[in-house]
């Protein structure tokens, strides 16, 4: 049973979506015998408009940074601040949180696990049935550093494209519909309503990152090819051009085929990342 329920936004504070849907959500939400709250996860990330103060505040949330007192600025502090009205990460008093992002690579609504459970299986399943163009990811971790982590149910929206800093009517009003469908989803689960699932989910299992073209100094000598810009969950084979560098040459892809997302993502330029790679399977939904 699902009582207790946070809906949290900005926890990138240049992802404006969540922050002011969460405004609109506090009037007109509501699920029966579910208590909602709605939090601001990075108010001084939000009115700097960027992403983060110190440090991304969605990779502070292993137990082992939660409990660790000499790390040290904003996104740190907060995250511990969190994990004690939320939390704890473990036995948790938010039996469901809900985070929104965004993200600059056109993806559609993309839903992502870090638990593939029958649980969390059913409720992608459910979203994806009942909304276009919803895609599921999964990352794979044991201590997982998302927010959302501190509940032991969750789900992380994230819905693009849009630019950083920026609100877009069709990408606010696509992550309203999701967060309402998984606002129903909870009432029927509480309420042991739930339909019957699909036999199986189709997922795209994050396996690794590429990294910008550098010279030895770490400077950027090129950038993202167009042959794979906006391909967000689009399959990339072995000898595609992938990179373009400012002295006319073109890399190619060398690895594994793959499907390919967050390609030229605007949040991605700090640690000169590229572009996320993923292999599609499908999980067998078990009830
Ligand atoms: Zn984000």
């Amino acid at each position: 049973m699902i009582k207790k329920m946070a809906i949290v936004g900005g926890t990138h504070g240049n992802e404006f979506t969540g922050v002011y849907l969460l405004e609109k959500l506090k009037q007109e939400l509501s699920i029966e015998q579910v208590e909602i709250d709605y939090l601001l996860a990075n108010p001084k990330a939000f009115n700097a408009v960027k992403r983060y103060i110190d440090r991304d505040l969605n990779r502070c949330f292993k137990l082992e940074d939660l409990a660790n007192t000499d790390l040290i600025g904003y996104e740190n502090q907060r995250a511990k601040e969190l994990n004690q009205w939320l939390g704890p990460k473990g036995n948790a008093k938010t039996d469901f949180i809900i985070d929104l992002h965004t993200s600059t690579a056109p993806m559609g609504i993309n839903l992502v696990l870090i638990k593939a459970d029958p649980f969390h299986l059913r409720l992608v399943d459910y979203v994806q049935q009942r909304l276009d163009d919803v895609t599921i990811t999964w990352e794979d971790l044991p201590d997982h550093h998302f927010l959302m982590s501190i509940a032991d149910k969750h789900m992380l929206i994230e819905v693009g494209a849009t630019p950083q800093g920026v609100l877009r009517q069709d990408v606010f009003e696509k992550t309203e519909a999701t967060v309402h469908c998984i606002a129903e989803f909870i009432e029927l689960y509480n309420g042991n309503k739930l339909p019957k699932p699909s036999d199986s989910v189709e997922v795209y299992k994050y396996f690794d990152v590429a990294y910008l073209p550098q010279n030895k100094q770490g400077e950027t000598i090129g950038m993202v090819h167009k042959n794979i810009q906006d391909r967000d969950f689009l399959p990339l084979k072995k000898g595609e051009p992938i990179f373009k560098l400012f002295n006319g040459k073109q890399i190619y892809y060398n690895g594994e085929d793959c499907y390919i997302s967050f390609i030229n993502e605007a949040a991605y330029y700090d640690e000169k990342k590229a572009f996320s790679m993923s292999k599609k399977i499908l999980i067998d939904i078990k009830i």
